[in-house]
């Protein structure tokens, strides 16, 4: 009896398992059997095999084939498995050798070579930590992998080339690992290119040093669109970890760039209100990630906000509050994670000329107020700061003045996420915007005089006990980024500013 076992590896939405093919060669009635609850496509592999060795000019014994793919439990979907059970096949009968931490994946194309999967980060990650040393993936596939560390990726051009491998006869050099060059670091864009909108900016500015999220309202063309395409540019760098975790999600949804495999900018999805709810938060047989998850450790931008359906909006309640996705499909669970910026915009009425000094609004009051009860309730209390933008005045042309640099921002920020972080030492939150509501009193201290501030908001806003929260948290984060230890009263007046849909509520 012949027998192989070789690493393998499987995917479900963006959990990837590690797992075992094994191949017992018997003598008999030549047959090709795979069990371990393989779908259409895990079975379909064994056409696929049978051509591209035939096609490889690679012999494979008359014999009856036994595979079977662990763990059992778990269904095994698409083409990956093809390059393990060939694999596995082939050092069954003796034409290779394979060693015990060598694990394949890869979809084998009629003529041999290798086609690419999607997924291959969370597969390889997968590996690595079940502890495979090295694995054999389609070259197409070698550089996305490569932003790993701790394990050996091997490319595969085809079924030839990795025999020659497997035998010694060439060596395939391993994929060298890819770090990204510094001017892959740098944004295309920058708040310097935004003329005027001071106040609206300096407002992103403390919903992004407390990760809060954002709403604007303004007329249509006063450059709601131009700021929030920035707001990347200001938040931290990413660390490494966020990078991994934001490519998985990209890299499960088919959309890494080959020459750039690993995400080290932070993703900005824009969202038209005409998409489903399965676009923006995930769906499908196999779950694929929606906006919701691309825009993980990053923005989602949602303009024309009351125009998206109440469905899709209360979608977003859970996964906002979350920072997690559950899908549920046919018994399966997957998770998509998504923490992200949340930056609304609107049109302050239907006919979007409410306010503006040289084009009249034809809203009746009562259209006006309909609008902005779209938006009203579980979805509003997620959002942490609203802002009204100006038009663009002729000063601002002329002057040709931006509020700050890119980069000056971002130092600010940054400061102000050293104050919060040590300030949350050991706490399972990070940032002002995440403070737990039971725990808003112990950190967002005042003094008297902020005390007197918030309480007269709250008295004629008629502020609900989460938008006061929301108040102190934005007041929390203005006073880090001014480096003060309690809100002071400036800080909170500048926060109760900063809820303005609170004041037009009343
Ligand atoms: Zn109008």
């Amino acid at each position: 009896m012949a027998y192989s076992r070789v690493g393998a590896v499987g995917l479900f939405g963006l959990n990837a398992y590690a797992a075992r093919v094994e191949v017992t060669l018997l003598e008999g009635v030549p047959e090709f059997d795979i069990t371990g609850l393989p779908d259409t496509g895990v079975q379909e592999s064994r056409k696929r095999i049978a051509a591209a060795l035939k096609n490889s000019g690679i012999p494979l014994k008359s014999v009856r084939r036994i595979v079977n793919i662990s763990p059992a439990s778990v269904r095994k979907t698409g083409s990956g498995f093809d390059l393990a059970i060939c694999a596995a096949l082939l050092s069954a009968q003796g034409t290779v050798e394979i060693l015990p931490d060598d694990a394949f994946v890869g979809e084998l194309a009629l003529s041999g070579e290798l086609n690419p999967i999607q997924g291959i980060l969370p597969m390889a990650l997968a590996l690595k930590e079940s502890g495979s040393k090295r694995v054999f993936l389609p070259s197409d596939n070698a550089k996305e992998a490569s932003v790993l560390d701790g394990i050996e990726i091997i490319p595969v051009s085809d079924l030839n080339a990795l025999i020659r491998h497997l035998t010694g006869l060439q060596p395939i050099p391993p994929t060298p690992r890819y770090i990204p060059t510094a001017e892959e670091y740098a944004y295309a864009v920058d708040f310097a290119d935004v003329k005027g909108q001071k106040h609206a900016i300096r407002a992103i500015e403390v919903a992004a040093a407390g990760f809060h999220n954002i709403l604007m309202v303004g007329i249509p063309g006063v450059g709601k669109s131009m700021i929030a395409k920035r707001i990347p540019t200001i938040l931290p760098p990413m660390t490494f970890d966020e990078s991994i975790q934001t490519t998985r999600i990209y890299s499960v949804a088919g959309l890494i760039n080959p020459d750039k495999p690993l995400i080290i900018e932070r993703p900005f999805r824009a969202c038209s209100h005409t998409a489903s709810a399965a676009g923006i938060v995930g769906g499908g047989a196999v779950p694929s990630p929606g906006e919701l998850s691309l825009a993980h450790n990053g923005v989602l931008f949602l303009d024309e906000f009351p125009e998206f359906r109440r469905d899709v909006l209360e979608g977003l309640r859970q996964p906002l509050e979350d920072g997690t996705i559950h899908i549920t499909r046919s018994a399966a669970k997957t998770e998509y994670p998504c923490r992200i910026m949340l930056v609304a915009a609107m049109n302050p009425c239907p006919c979007g000329n409410y306010g503006n000094k040289h084009t009249a609004c034809t809203c009746t009051d009562i259209a006006r107020i309909k609008y902005r009860e779209k938006i009203s309730g579980p979805i509003m209390d997620r959002i942490d700061i609203h802002v009204e933008l100006s038009g663009i005045s002729y000063d601002d042309i002329k002057s040709g003045k931006s509020y700050d640099t890119s980069e000056r921002i971002k130092a600010r920020i940054m400061k102000s996420r050293e104050v919060q972080s040590d300030r949350y030492r050991g706490m399972p939150f990070n940032v002002n915007s995440e403070i737990p509501s039971n725990l808003t009193k112990q950190y967002c201290t005042m003094t008297a005089d902020a005390e007197t501030i918030v309480k007269a908001a709250f008295d004629t806003l008629g502020l609900s006990p989460r938008g006061h929260d929301r108040l102190l948290k934005v007041a929390r984060t203005i006073a880090d980024l001014n480096g003060a230890e309690h809100i002071e009263k400036i800080h909170a007046m500048l926060a109760v500013q900063l809820r303005a849909m609170d004041r037009k509520q009343k």
